[in-house]
């Protein structure tokens, strides 16, 4: 019978969260490994985000 600790959900997550709001879309994303060198660097969820940053998502 093995003994196993849980120590809470915590332990997956760095200290800083994995998590940014995107702000043309103004949608929560989650970390990608495509970011891992540059998440700090990321602003937006997506290139589609990041090229349409000056037109509003809503159609006019
Ligand atoms: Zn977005």
């Amino acid at each position: 019978m093995p003994k196993k600790h849980v120590n809470g959900r915590a332990a997956q997550l760095p200290a800083q969260r994995r998590e940014k709001i995107c702000p043309v879309c103004g949608r929560p994303f989650a970390w990608r490994r495509r970011w891992a060198q540059q998440w700090d660097e990321v602003v937006y969820c997506s290139e589609r985000c990041r090229r349409g940053r000056n037109r509003p998502s809503t159609s006019p």
